[in-house]
């Protein structure tokens, strides 16, 4: 994956069957979708891939406990399904966990014990375990920092957790191996068209400062929460079809929240589920359903929503938590539906939709990271058929990700990069200044930031520090303290003088204020 390289095939190639517009997990499975069926594919993204809700997930490859308790099985079963494909395709960024929901009333273990056992039984082969009760012994085995006040035990079961920006990198990787052509900070500014129909697009490189004219037989809108802007340009009519529900998550030290197993919450206030989840060496928090007026690239969590996270999760520890004990703090945006003629809003099934617009636009919405391959499936059968492609098998199904690895040999932070850990350990031998640290208290290495900007399409601080590396998501004090370690190779790499630098820096920075509590 070189970006150099995409630009070429951007120059060269005006025509392609299939174009993805957005680069987060809808469109990038989209683009490995198309590559793998043989089309030649071109995904264009205007930030960064998974800059948007891609990159401020839960964590969770998962079923959705919370749509059992809906009713709605068959979309549980189909993303346990697509759990157990994501978890075989992608060994090294998504990982079996076990989960432990604390009964403190004697019908608790019943009533939950039920629904879990369903949710085990609907995963059919791609169970991850047995779910099981829990004494309030073994319950605190589990979680060793809950309350044990009242405590009457507890029910374990198996889900699977995953780094979400690194499985983007590793699925864009992917597409390109699959002869897509992938390109980030690209974002398409108008539609071409022919008698009323999308035949191309208009693509700014902004990094380039160029505009380029691509024709495709298909295009696919996969923006997201931003896709109305796209339906806008697209039907030539101003369409408001989504209202953003925002979502937060506190990141604080592991040592709050000791122990390997991730704490489920089944029931909050306001009738949801919040989630306390190891990752990365810390504990990650949430998370809320707060309406939005207006939808940021860049949002950033209510006060409010802070409180309510913390009281909550408060009621479970042993040790309370407060708001200085949080390091990091990100927001993410749902796209809901916004009903037709009533103005009102209510909550998209996070079942996905795959529709041909009468401008023959691809819009595909909904979904979660957890079925993106069987969304973008549906999706491809949809636009070759529109497009009059010739048909060709979906091949993802099987398709090992990049990175994938057999067995993990790191036990140590380098694991998440599967198959690329042996790179990434050459350079580190290489030169000694390549093992150095970009901060004291965390094990991210110089030449882990030189492999981003060689073979992930890395090309700013925040690319490096907020998703390759997921500094700004765990420490964000320590993300703004290692910037200038980091915008420094980053310079080198690409020959950038000192006032980009200084740019690199002003706008990391600024970024990093929104994952601050103040
Ligand atoms: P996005 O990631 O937003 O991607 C859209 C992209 O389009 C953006 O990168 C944007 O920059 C780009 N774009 C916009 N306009 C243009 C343009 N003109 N040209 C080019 N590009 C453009 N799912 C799970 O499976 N597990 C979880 O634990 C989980 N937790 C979640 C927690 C929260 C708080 C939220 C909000 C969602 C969660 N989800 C989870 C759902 C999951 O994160 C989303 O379904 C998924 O990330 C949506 O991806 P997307 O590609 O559709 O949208």
């Amino acid at each position: 994956m070189n970006r150099a390289q995409s630009i070429i095939s951007l120059q060269t190639q005006p025509h392609w069957d299939i174009l993805v517009i957005g680069g987060g997990a809808t469109g990038l499975s989209c683009a490995l979708d198309a590559a793998s069926r043989g089309y030649k594919t071109l995904l264009v993204e205007k930030n960064d891939f998974a800059k948007g809700t891609s990159s401020r997930s839960t964590k969770l490859v998962h079923g959705g406990v919370r749509y059992l308790a809906q009713g709605n099985i068959r979309l549980v079963r189909e993303a346990l399904h697509e759990r157990g494909r994501l978890i075989r395709n992608a060994p090294h960024v998504c990982t079996r966990k076990a989960f432990v929901v604390p009964c403190y009333k004697w019908w608790h273990a019943w009533y939950y014990g039920a629904g879990l056992w369903l949710y085990e039984f609907l995963s059919g082969k791609w169970s991850l375990g047995p779910t099981r009760l829990l004494s309030v012994k073994n319950t605190l085995k589990h979680l060793p920092s809950l309350s044990a006040q009242q405590l009457r035990g507890g029910i374990l079961y198996f889900d699977g957790c995953f780094d979400d920006t690194r499985l983007a990198i590793n699925l864009a990787q992917t597409a390109a191996e699959q002869g897509a052509t992938v390109l980030n900070y690209a974002g398409v500014t108008s539609f071409v068209k022919e008698k009323g129909s999308i035949t191309g697009a208009c693509v700014y490189d902004s990094i380039g400062g160029h505009t380029y004219t691509v024709k495709a037989k298909a295009v696919i809108n996969a923006t997201g929460v931003f896709a109305d802007e796209l339906l806008k340009l697209a039907e030539n009519k101003a369409m408001e079809t989504i209202v953003p529900s925002q979502g937060i998550h506190l990141v604080a030290d592991k040592r709050f929240f000791s122990g390997d197993a991730a704490l489920m919450i089944p029931e909050t206030d306001d009738k949801r589920v919040l989630f306390a989840v190891p990752w990365h060496d810390k504990v990650l928090l949430g998370t809320t359903d707060t309406f939005m007026d207006h939808i940021a690239e860049e949002p950033t969590a209510l006060p409010s929503e802070v409180d309510f996270v913390i009281s909550h999760i408060n009621r479970y520890l042993s040790v309370p938590l407060s708001r200085g004990d949080i390091s990091s703090v990100f927001a993410g945006l749902r796209p809901l539906a916004k009903n037709k003629g009533a103005g009102k809003t209510s909550v998209m099934p996070r079942d996905h939709q795959v529709e041909v617009l009468a401008s023959g636009l691809i819009h595909v919405t909904g979904g979660k990271w957890t079925t993106c391959r069987s969304m973008a499936e549906h999706a491809l059968d949809r636009a070759a058929k529109h497009a009059g492609l010739p048909p060709a098998p979906c091949r993802t199904r099987n398709l090992r990700i990049h990175g994938w690895c057999a067995t993990m040999h790191e036990a140590d932070h380098l694991a998440i990069y599967g198959a690329d850990a042996a790179g990434i350990r050459q350079l580190m031998e290489q030169d000694e200044k390549w093992s150095t640290p970009i901060h004291k208290n965390y094990p991210y290495t110089a030449a882990e930031v030189l492999w981003m900007v060689r073979h992930e399409m890395a090309i700013t601080t925040e690319d490096i520090l907020s998703r390759r590396l997921r500094l700004l998501f765990l420490d964000a004090a320590a993300a703004v303290e290692a910037a200038p370690v980091v915008t420094r190779i980053l310079a080198d790499e690409l020959q950038q003088n000192s006032n980009w630098m200084e740019e690199q820096l002003a706008r990391f920075n600024e970024v990093a204020k929104g994952y601050m509590l103040l």
